[in-house]
């Protein structure tokens, strides 16, 4: 079977971060999955990555792959796309994933996808993307007809599931040209953030809108996200509105969110909110207005003032975190 490489999303520490196993799930539907670690780390993470159906760990440990931002990794991509002649390559559909994807398809004359929510193999075997289109009014299954095909996969669309086995590591030998590292990583900083999960890679994602009606009102989300463990999302006119920031904004021109559970609360459901959440797994909607189409794709609905529903609903969280 042909060969599916997946480049490794990893926390500087060298945890394999959820989104590589859906990668892995994905590639193992296509062929054998080997896994491409940038930096230090792969011979530690090589059993996470067995578990999920890795065959083989390509362990580019350069420095060239550290300090430098996407360039030198597509060029890592484009030398094993070369020496190994791979059925496809998967990568996350995050910022950075999204742009190797592209740099990648470049250099080896192959078709990219991205912002796939869904991976299969087709009836000749080769990869099927499934892609919402349009505000995800339509959904499209697209192929690649030149090349080596190039995904990038929404995270947290597919669910993971374990294929145990286990992974060779082998050593990668790697060294970028002056071009890739003409863009240099200075500083990192690291975002101030609380507690919450980060927002596109939560299981739940707590939504607030207009119904709110003010940045004190928004409040009661937080609560509610909190009582959850959930992040915290915003309709564009909550952010516009000053009442929580910008880099919270779910939708069309905000962020893609796919989580197992997403609460819109005093929400509309216009369809440039919805283009931004409407994969998630399970969406239940609270909302005064029995007309809002966000109630068109809830699978579970609350008809109700949203000032009275949500404390009712904490009580009940609380009470149940007590038994
Ligand atoms: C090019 C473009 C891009 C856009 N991108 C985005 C985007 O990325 N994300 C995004 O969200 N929007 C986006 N929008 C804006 C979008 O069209 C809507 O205007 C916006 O989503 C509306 O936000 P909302 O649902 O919070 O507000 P509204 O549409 O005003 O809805 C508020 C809802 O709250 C309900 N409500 C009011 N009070 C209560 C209460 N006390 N209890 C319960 N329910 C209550 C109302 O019944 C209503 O349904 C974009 C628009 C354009 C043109």
């Amino acid at each position: 079977m042909a060969e599916v490489l997946v480049l490794a999303e990893h926390t500087a520490d060298g945890e394999v971060k959820k989104v590589t196993l859906e990668l892995l799930t994905a590639a193992k539907r296509l062929g054998s999955p080997s896994v491409v670690w940038t930096g230090p780390g792969a011979d530690a993470a090589a059993a996470r990555l067995g578990e999920y159906g890795a065959e083989k760990v390509y362990a580019a440990d350069s420095p060239d792959l550290e300090g430098y931002v996407t360039a030198p990794a597509a060029e890592l991509l484009a030398q094993l796309v070369s020496s190994v002649s791979p059925a496809a390559v998967l990568v996350a559909g995050t910022t950075a994933g999204k742009e190797i994807a592209g740099r990648l398809a470049v250099k080896t004359g192959s078709g990219v996808l991205t912002d796939a929510v869904n991976v299969t193999a087709g009836e000749d075997g080769k990869p099927v993307a499934e892609q919402p289109n349009f505000g995800g009014s339509i959904t499209v299954h697209s192929t690649v007809r030149a090349g080596t095909p190039v995904i990038a996969v929404r995270p947290n669309a597919i669910s993971p599931e374990a294929s145990p086995g286990a992974a060779a590591v082998e050593a990668v030998q790697f060294a970028a040209s002056d071009a890739a590292k003409a863009a240099a990583v200075t500083e990192r900083v690291v975002a101030a953030k609380g507690e919450r999960p980060e927002l596109t890679e939560a299981q739940i994602v707590v939504s607030g809108g207009r119904g709110t009606g003010s940045e004190d009102g928004f409040k009661i989300i937080e609560k509610l996200a909190d009582a959850l463990g959930a992040a915290v999302g915003a309709s564009r006119a909550v952010t516009d509105a000053g009442w929580y920031p910008h880099a919270f904004q779910v939708g069309q021109t905000g962020k893609t969110v796919s989580p197992q559970l997403y609460m819109a609360v005093g929400i509309s459901g216009a369809i440039q909110h919805r283009a931004g959440m409407q994969t998630s797994k399970t969406i239940v909607a609270i909302n005064k207005d029995p007309e809002a189409p966000i109630f068109e794709i809830a699978d579970y609905g609350v008809v109700g003032d949203l000032f009275t529903v949500v404390p009712q609903l904490l009580e009940e969280i609380e009470q149940h975190k007590g038994i």
